[in-house]
């Protein structure tokens, strides 16, 4: 299970993408879509701040939610 909190990106806001272990692809294109939606237009985000989000994403779905039930 992976579990990828709109908060752990630094957003003030409680949506959560969650998917199985092997669909990792899927939840982050869940949590970007959920960003260029909702979030894309409030921050005025650049094209540079998306990748970095888009890299977070990876880092936060590789390391497990660390919670010990994986
Ligand atoms: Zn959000």
């Amino acid at each position: 299970m992976k579990i990828i909190k709109c908060r752990d990106l630094g957003f003030n806001c409680d949506f959560m993408a969650t998917g199985a272990a092997s669909e990792s692809d899927d939840v982050k294109q869940k949590m970007m879509d959920h960003i260029t939606e909702k979030h894309l237009s409030e921050k005025d985000m650049s094209k540079e701040d998306l990748e970095e989000i888009a890299s977070r994403i990876d880092i936060v779905l590789s390391r497990g939610c660390g919670c010990g039930a994986l």
